[in-house]
């Protein structure tokens, strides 16, 4: 282990935060203290003006991991009677699903490869053939894989036919542009720690502003209702149930570094700038990227194991690790892989270092390249 820094998380969320966001939580705050009612508000404010959704969408924070969130927008969102169809091309797509399904509501799943974007003509296809599905549910950037999916075509199909469409964009928030004034969605979902890079611990869903109404009454859980929770926080400013304070304060901490930093577009340049890094230096390396690069998000990238009989995931985890950057596991069902995240405070040398990190593993495990 290096005694000079702790690991680098290339992980996806909880992700590297700066010292100042770290620094944020070394205090305690009442839940009903003006103080931090007034957090709450403006993270509220700030996370609106992301997706430019003051007009059209509200805010609702959610505490626990951002499954929760998922989980909770489709219980308050999706009537007792409706039909959900997921777009399905990876792991947080089946886990969307079977969170729908536990939830009680009709659940269709429309499958597509792992390796691909989802198809909006083929979901206008199944919209047309069966008009019960009340809604869609589709994962912007498709964390597994590491595949984007088209948010606006999809939106436009949706509201075409007008369903609702839930999106799952946890791990593209705050770096990929989402603008509510031109994708129509009744809800979508994101969390404290992945590209606004706060901490872990709590998420938050927009909800449009039409629909609120229609929503009460839905979620047979007293906890994960969002739209109880929306009507509590507008009447008094605090948290229904005990807040998440520190992840909060971190998360506020957080945003205001976002916003230094040049807000959305800015963090997308550092990612890509992360991206580009990364996947030029492991292809010096001899390995190969998973994924076409058109339908390559800049978020996380997934490599193919390198094709010596001296690799295996561990041992090359722990050694990485003791180099100084912590990978991911691979999340495809077929093919031996892992996984590399370019989120989180962390620019171009961090990237170079890790590479070079990855070049050290190698030769630690005798292995002479990275190829496949
Ligand atoms: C991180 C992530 C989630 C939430 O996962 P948790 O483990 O509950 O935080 C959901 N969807 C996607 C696409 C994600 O990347």
């Amino acid at each position: 282990m290096n005694p000079y820094r702790e690991a680098i998380l290339l992980t996806p969320g909880p992700l590297t935060t700066s010292l100042r966001t770290k620094l944020a939580m070394l205090r305690d705050w009442g839940s009903w203290d003006s103080d931090f009612i007034a957090i709450t508000a403006r993270v509220r404010k700030s996370l609106l003006d992301v997706v430019h959704g003051h007009d059209s969408h509200v805010v609702v924070p959610l505490q626990g991991s951002g499954t929760f969130s998922v989980e909770a927008a489709v219980a308050t969102v999706v009537p007792r009677d409706g039909h959900v169809l997921v777009l399905d091309n990876g792991a947080y797509c089946k886990r969307a699903a079977k969170l729908s399904t536990l939830m009680g509501r009709r659940t269709t799943i429309a499958a597509f490869d792992e390796a691909a974007a989802v198809c909006p003509e083929a979901l206008s296809k199944q919209l047309e053939q069966d008009p019960t599905i009340t809604h869609v549910v589709m994962i912007h950037c498709e964390t597994g894989a590491g595949v984007l999916n088209p948010l606006q075509a999809v939106a436009d199909v949706c509201q075409r036919h007008g369903k609702g469409l839930i999106v799952d964009a946890m791990s593209s928030f705050a770096a990929l542009e989402i603008d509510a004034r031109s994708i129509h969605f009744d809800a979508l979902i994101a969390a404290s720690g992945k590209c606004l890079e706060g901490v872990p611990g709590m998420g938050f869903v927009f909800i449009r502003k039409q629909i609120l109404p229609s929503c009460e009454g839905n979620n047979t859980s007293l906890a994960m209702d969002l739209y109880d929770q929306y009507q509590y926080m507008e009447k008094t400013g605090q948290w229904r149930f005990t807040p998440p304070t520190h992840v909060m304060v971190a998360l506020a901490e957080a945003i205001a570094q976002f916003e230094e930093e040049g807000g959305q577009p800015a963090r997308l340049a550092r990612y890509q700038n992360n991206y580009q890094t990364l996947t030029n230096g492991m292809g010096e390396l001899g390995f190969k990227v998973f994924l076409d690069s058109a339908i390559q998000a800049p978020i996380i990238v997934t490599f193919h194991a390198p094709g010596s009989p001296r690799y295996e995931f561990k041992k090359f985890y722990e050694t990485a690790k003791k180099n100084g950057f912590i990978l991911y596991p691979g999340k495809l069902t077929q093919i031996e892989t892992f996984r590399v995240g370019c989120i989180g405070a962390i620019g171009q040398v961090e990237m170079k270092q890790a590479v070079h990190a990855i070049q050290l593993t190698l030769q630690d495990m005798g292995i002479p390249t990275g190829a496949p």
